[in-house]
């Protein structure tokens, strides 16, 4: 399986990725707003899934990026 997305390392911070989206200190970010509803989360309902703009990491469903698209 893919490893977990380092929330700390340099390419969460480059998009201001964070597992958690309600500590979100970003602009950009609504609430309700994560994973899991972004167009981007290959994980379906799973708690951790691909994201194209972190190749070879999962993301979590409950986390959140400044490049966050809404699904549907
Ligand atoms: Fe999560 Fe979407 Fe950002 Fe990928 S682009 S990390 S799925 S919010």
């Amino acid at each position: 399986a893919m490893a977990q997305l380092d929330e700390n390392g340099p390419q969460a911070a480059g998009l201001g990725y964070r597992h958690d989206a309600t500590t979100v200190k970003n602009a950009r970010y609504s609430a309700g707003q994560q994973c899991s509803n972004c167009v981007l989360f290959q994980g379906g309902d799973s708690e951790w899934g691909g994201c194209p703009l972190f190749t070879g990491s999962q993301v979590k469903a409950t986390g959140w990026c400044s490049a966050y698209s809404a699904a549907g």
